[in-house]
């Protein structure tokens, strides 16, 4: 039956050489294959030549090759383009590029929802629906990157953020496949600061993540000190401050140059005053680091606000100061409605608290 078979997207390299070791034939053929995958975007069988029939015939006896369907695409006044994709195992995710003059960036979805409930954050005010497959998460990059027409001389995604919607490392068991076939010169080639895991601050998983691969890491702090951390990142009554600080300069540690991203969106009169930044400073100060600000992006059924200008250029001066380079990230794509705060990817709701899902990405 169909519905047994192993799907070759989302297989690793050390996946695929089992499965070809299986079938009594060499390892190499891992590479062979994932090269005509994401390399040439060969999504048929009948594609891959340079196999031969029988081995083709082979294959699709325990194996399918199944790639995202681009539903629609909608492309912005500033070249941000925003795809809604459709897998068969239902609910459209959405995934967003973001060109800038040196570099393109995919943000990418690793959940349809969210369990952990951050009080500024759409996705989490939807609930938690179910986690995307590693061949859904890649396969977003694999639908951008053949869209874009991208080849090894011709690269236009340069970076892959997993800011999309979800938690990554709620997922990590699908999402570190995925991540390896990004790394993979035969998957996407991407250098390993290139690729960004952000987390609310999954302690545990930090450690882990350090252990099985090296990619970036962004952390979203949004407070600096427990008790309002606690109000709007619950996952902080079970990893503090200190002991998720602790797992980010243990993270990187012994890797050269590395930098933890913390992420902190501001919220008018909540977490945006100059004391903030402050005590902000004063906790990061030994930690390698840099801070990306993001003015908060309302939705919906959400009482908070965006900071006004002013408060978020006095936070950046004040972050500036210490020397710890700070970024406010900008609005891009909010015409087509792919702005933080603003995709929505329709799905079918099993939590039933809603018809459609807000998704934000950087
Ligand atoms: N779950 C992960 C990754 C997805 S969220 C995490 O929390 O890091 C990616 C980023 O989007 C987070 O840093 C979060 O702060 C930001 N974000 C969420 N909702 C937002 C909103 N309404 N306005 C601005 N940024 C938002
Ligand atoms: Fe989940 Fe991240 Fe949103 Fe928090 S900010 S609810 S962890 S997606």
């Amino acid at each position: 039956m169909k519905d047994d078979k192993i799907n070759l997207l989302g297989l690793d390299r050390a996946a695929l050489e089992k499965l070809f070791a299986k079938i009594g034939e060499q390892k190499y053929r891992a590479a062979q294959f994932m090269k005509g995958l994401y390399h040439h975007y060969e999504s048929d069988f009948d594609d891959y030549t340079n196999f031969s029939k029988l081995l083709r015939s082979k294959m699709q006896q325990f194996s399918t090759l199944e790639v995202p369907q681009v539903v629609s695409e909608k492309k912005s006044k500033d070249g941000t383009i925003k795809w809604l994709l459709q897998m068969k195992e239902g609910n459209a995710i959405e995934t967003v590029y973001i060109p800038e003059k040196k570099r393109g960036t995919l943000c990418i979805s690793s959940q349809i929802g969210c369990s952990l409930n951050c009080s500024f954050c759409a996705t989490g005010a939807q609930g938690f629906n179910r986690h995307l497959t590693t061949a859904e998460i890649i396969g977003q990059v694999w639908v951008a990157a053949k869209e874009l027409g991208q080849s090894s001389k011709n690269r236009k995604i340069t970076n892959v953020v997993l800011m999309g919607m979800g938690e990554p490392l709620a997922n990590y068991a699908r999402v570190l496949p995925a991540l390896k076939i990004m790394l993979d010169d035969y998957g996407f080639g991407l250098a390993s600061r290139r690729v960004t895991v952000s987390t609310s601050g999954m302690v545990p998983y930090i450690y882990q993540l350090k252990d099985d691969i090296d990619v970036s890491l962004a952390v979203s702090l949004h407070a600096p000190m427990d008790l309002l951390r606690n109000k709007l990142v619950p996952l902080n009554k079970k990893y503090n401050i200190e002991t998720l600080l602790k797992a980010c300069k243990d993270y990187v540690k012994d890797k050269r140059k590395a930098k933890i991203t913390f992420e902190y969106t501001l919220i008018k009169g909540v977490n945006d005053k100059p004391e903030h930044a402050r005590a902000l400073i004063k906790i990061l100060a030994k930690t390698p680091c840099k801070i990306n600000l993001i003015p908060f992006n309302p939705f919906p059924g959400n009482d908070y606000q965006r900071s006004l200008p002013e408060s978020v250029e006095l936070f950046q001066n004040i972050c500036e100061k210490s020397r710890i380079v700070t970024t406010v990230r900008k609005t891009r794509g909010d015409d087509i409605n792919a702005a933080c705060g603003q995709l929505a990817g329709e799905f079918h709701d099993r939590t039933r608290r809603s018809n459609t899902i807000k998704m934000r990405v950087s």
